[in-house]
């Protein structure tokens, strides 16, 4: 059985939980913004099965949202958050208040900026976004202290960004990431899932259907990446109900755009996809050629 996590709401008794679980063990660490799902659960399941201990921070992040985004909306779901950190056996949740991360104001905080990769696509779309994720997950290194941290592949230029602030701020944390985790249909779990009506869930399904259609592409020989994104635009092409921002294969190491997808090399390029359904943004991923199996 296990026990009910501990819920730390200050910097100082997070960090005295912290020292204690390291003296004897090594302590594994996932950032969230709560309204948790079986993606979360996993990385929490991988971080349990490699550290003697897991600590989880539930924070919706406002510095990486923009003023038009859904800060206000975004869903707070904390009894039944904890009760999945408790079920995968979470030892404690971080769970501060603004007043707490931010405490000179969310205007007037000191900011941490990667350049290059975050000019790109979400980058792109969502100006601001990743200076707000590269500043509060450094601050949330501070506060936590783990030997290790897992984010993602879902979001996976963040996971580049952090991969990138990690090195460049020698911040001493090591880095693990955990596929996406998907339903038994194919769409990639998501906290902004909940936001879909029926009709927007089913057209939803276009984004993996989309990176299914380049896998399968891949597969029967074609390597050009004009010809693969337009594999990918041909299917989201069908759905009115759903706006594509950007549909693209790139290097998988730097985002730089590229002519051809490697085929002997795995994983050497992503297909990114980005589109909004209704008035939900939904992100996906592959990378390409995929690890067979
Ligand atoms: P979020 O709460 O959306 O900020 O996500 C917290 C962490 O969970 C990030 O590292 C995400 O990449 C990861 N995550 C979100 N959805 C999934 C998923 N479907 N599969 C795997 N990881 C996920």
């Amino acid at each position: 059985m296990n026990f009910s996590p501990l819920v730390l709401r200050s910097i100082s008794e997070t960090r005295e939980w912290s020292r204690e679980i390291r003296r004897s063990g090594t302590l594994g660490f996932v950032p969230t913004m709560g309204a948790l799902h079986e993606g979360h659960a996993e990385l929490m399941r991988v971080a349990a099965r490699e550290c003697g201990a897991v600590a989880v921070s539930i924070y919706v992040n406002p510095t990486q949202f923009g003023p038009r985004e859904d800060l206000g909306k975004y869903p707070r779901t904390f009894e039944s958050d904890l009760e999945l950190c408790r079920s995968v056996g979470v030892k404690a949740i971080f769970f501060p208040s603004d007043e707490i991360m931010y405490p000179r104001g969310r205007e007037n905080f000191t900011a941490v900026e990667v350049p290059g990769l975050t000019t790109l696509f979400e980058g792109a779309s969502r100006p601001g976004h990743f200076v707000g994720v590269a500043t509060v997950v450094t601050k949330l290194f501070g506060i936590v202290v783990p030997d290790v941290s897992y984010f993602g592949r879902k979001d996976y230029q963040q996971w580049l960004v952090i991969k990138r602030m990690t090195e460049d701020l020698n911040l001493g944390v090591t880095l693990r990431r955990v596929d996406t985790v998907r339903e038994p249909d194919g769409l990639a779990m998501s906290s902004r899932n909940r936001y879909l009506s029926a009709a927007e869930r089913s057209m939803a399904l276009s984004l993996s259907r989309s990176l299914k259609a380049v896998e399968m592409a891949l597969a029967s020989g074609e390597t050009q990446v004009k010809q693969l994104e337009k594999c990918m635009t041909e299917v989201l092409g069908d759905n009115p109900g759903v706006q594509l921002d950007y549909a693209r294969i790139v290097n998988a190491d730097n985002l730089k755009e590229q002519n051809v997808v490697e085929s002997h090399i795995p994983e050497s390029a992503v297909a990114l996809i980005a589109a909004r359904v209704g008035t939900t943004r939904l992100i996906d991923n592959l990378l390409l050629p995929p690890v067979s199996g």
